[in-house]
């Protein structure tokens, strides 16, 4: 193969959001990615992507523990052992990764959860945070972040009006 300025292993959201910025810059990019390459059409033409057996059921748009998984314990003495079915999170599997098919809803966190523990300290007490509680601040704020929030609500197209609506 040709030689690259760049490889990306795995092409999912964070993989295609640096080639994208990597390539305006003028690098030349190769990107090698586990799962298979999905068009619009046909693969997610109607009503291919209403299939609920297939999506819902056999998760076929997600990462197979078969193929990797990862090992889990409730406490530090027991054995850890292999999670066969994933639930709570869903890797992507395959070109645009978990991106193809997020749901398209968009948070912004509040300005006191990047300071936790000076928050909670100032408004209830230190005494209410308990001795093995982490509770941490997260070293920088809202405002530091403000503009990456902004400049990635631009680029995946979010919309809507932001705020409490009639409570
Ligand atoms: C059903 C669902 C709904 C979601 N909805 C939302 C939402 O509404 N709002 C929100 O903010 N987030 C949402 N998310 C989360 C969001 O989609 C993920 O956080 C995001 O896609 C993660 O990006 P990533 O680049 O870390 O991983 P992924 O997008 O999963 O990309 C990882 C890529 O690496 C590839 N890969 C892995 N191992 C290898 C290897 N060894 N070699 C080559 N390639 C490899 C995978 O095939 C995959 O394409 C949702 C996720 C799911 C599953």
């Amino acid at each position: 193969m040709q030689r690259k300025d760049v490889v990306i292993i795995g092409l999912g959201w964070t993989g295609s959001i640096l080639a994208m910025e990597l390539a305006q810059e003028g690098l030349d990019i190769v990107a090698l990615e586990r799962g298979p390459m999905r068009r619009t059409n046909p693969d997610f033409r109607y009503p291919i992507n209403t299939d609920e057996l297939t999506h819902a059921h056999y998760f076929t748009l997600m990462q197979r523990p078969r193929e990797s998984t990862l090992t889990m314990r409730h406490t530090p003495d027991q054995l850890a052992l292999p999670y066969r079915r994933l639930g709570s999170f869903l890797p992507g599997h395959g070109v645009g990764g978990a991106g193809v098919h997020w749901n398209g809803q968009n948070w912004r966190p509040e300005a006191a959860e990047f300071r936790l523990h000076s928050y909670v300290t100032e408004t209830f007490g230190a005494d209410i945070i308990p001795e093995d509680m982490q509770i941490q601040d997260w070293g920088v704020t809202y405002d530091e972040l403000e503009p990456h929030f902004d400049r990635w609500e631009r680029l995946i197209g979010c919309t809507g009006i932001a705020g409490n609506l009639n409570g």
